[in-house]
């Protein structure tokens, strides 16, 4: 079946145009001006606005974590991106200590295959390192996964510095990526024990025991490793203006350095923490933890002076219930936000639609980067002849209230309330399905497990 979107137009990273785009079953067809198509189902979008698919690089659903599981699984989680406009998530197949990365990798194959609305793929989380797990790398490329995870916090998941440096250099020459969580454990936990001993014990204690220069000596440190393996590297969630500065020192020594961070970093602010009661600060926990005003405007700016690549959720939602885990002890919170379904609209409506960055750099940070960055493009982040047909109809001209009680996430709170939002998703398509419409979603769970290569593009 033809699909001729004519009229709207057309955002890439480099531009914005009056094009028509004609989509054959899953692939787009053609894209051109004033094209015609007489066996083609026609979809007016003048006034409209068509980005690539959105790419949401940083989910966590299903996962065990806190002594919980997140309240998203892949069914729920991925109808909430799908509806947000998100067509294609990377989730983070997380093995245990002790377990093999095919062990683990199966594991999230099950938990996402024939649940999923929207398409998908994995990172592999490498949360230990020995002989076994280096042996197994070059499997994982070819099971279509070029990126992987590694942490400097969390006793869990934190390989240690030797080890970051070993995998990197591995990763390297294999054509693999790498991304990182930094935040300096000793430093935290040291923190953490100073505010046990005088008994502050709520949530406004979280931010002041990971402050900004906990991440920031974590980048610099890890960019010191990264420098000694010669590899580039990929800061997941950067929050703070101090990391950022590491960044810009490593890349005036020539260091290539990807930097990700998410839209409660751009948007929110760390003075939520001291809400009474104990369950409005609750629900904002997260690490890294919501900064201040100026760390907002420094993202901002870097986003629009395209020092930061990608924005992506770090989606790992929780029910009020499950936030009440850490009533009376701040540490035992299940960390994380529910954000997956509004990344979008957020982007739209407080980055381009308030002046803050162009369409195009929505569309590269939300998309085309994302896709080139874990080598799924132009598969995928690109509204190009070849590519799939995903396909976001935005409307500049509408509006919009973001509420929980409107969801698709198994959430029970939405962490911007009563937000009022510029401009409205008004379709989603999802290679040439009309998936989404008026926020509502249409489809069964149609989502495919995305190869990717480790052929990267810049
Ligand atoms: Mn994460």
């Amino acid at each position: 079946m033809k699909v001729l979107f004519r009229g709207g137009t057309v955002v890439s990273g480099e531009s914005c145009r009056q094009l028509d785009v004609l989509i054959d079953g899953e692939k787009i067809l053609q894209v051109g001006s004033s094209l015609s198509c007489p066996d083609a189902d026609i979809v007016n979008v003048e006034g409209k606005l068509l980005f690539p698919g959105f790419i949401d690089a940083h989910t966590h659903f299903d996962l065990d974590v806190c002594g919980t599981t997140t309240i998203d699984d892949f069914a729920s989680g991925t109808a909430a991106a799908l509806r947000g406009g998100t067509t294609t998530v990377m989730d983070f197949a997380c093995p245990n200590k002790g377990e093999s990365l095919t062990y683990g990798l199966n594991l999230w194959r099950n938990k996402a295959e024939g649940v999923s609305h929207c398409d998908y793929g994995f990172h592999m989380t490498i949360d230990d390192w020995n002989p076994e797990i280096r042996r197994e790398l070059p499997e994982m490329l070819r099971e279509g996964i070029p990126s992987f995870k590694m942490y400097m916090t969390y006793p869990a998941m934190m390989i240690g510095d030797q080890a970051i440096e070993e995998a990197l250099k591995e990763l390297k020459q294999l054509g693999a990526v790498a991304g990182v969580h930094c935040e300096d454990a000793p430093a935290i936990d040291r923190m953490i024990e100073e505010a046990k001993q005088a008994g502050k014990l709520g949530p406004d204690s979280h931010p002041k025991t990971r402050p900004g220069w906990v991440e920031a000596a974590a980048v610099r440190r890890l960019l010191l490793l990264t420098s000694a393996a010669d590899a580039p590297v990929i800061i997941v969630h950067l929050s703070s203006r101090e990391a950022l500065e590491e960044v810009r020192r490593g890349r005036k020594n020539g260091q290539t350095v990807y930097v990700e961070t998410c839209p409660h970093y751009l948007l929110l602010d760390e003075s939520l923490y001291e809400q009474t009661p104990y369950i409005e600060g609750a629900k904002y926990v997260c690490a890294p933890p919501l900064r201040t005003k100026e760390d907002r405007e420094a993202l901002w700016q870097a986003l629009a002076a395209g020092e930061i690549q990608t924005v992506a959720t770090d989606h790992c939602s929780f029910s009020l219930a499950q936030k009440e885990m850490g009533r009376g002890d701040f540490t035992k919170i299940p960390g994380g936000l529910p954000s997956v379904e509004t990344r979008g609209i957020l982007l739209w409506s407080e980055g381009v639609a308030a002046g803050r960055i162009s369409a195009e750099t929505m569309c590269r940070v939300l998309s085309e980067t994302p896709a080139k960055l874990y080598g799924a493009y132009p598969q995928k982040g690109a509204l190009l002849p070849g590519s799939d047909a995903d396909i976001v109809v935005l409307d500049p001209a509408g509006s919009g209230t973001l509420t929980a009680e409107d969801q698709l996430s198994k959430s029970d709170y939405c962490p911007y309330e009563g937000w009022e939002t510029r401009g409205a998703i008004e379709q989603v398509w999802l290679r040439g399905r009309l998936a989404v419409s008026e926020g509502r979603l249409l489809t069964k769970p149609l989502g495919q497990y995305v190869y990717r290569t480790n052929a990267r593009e810049k």
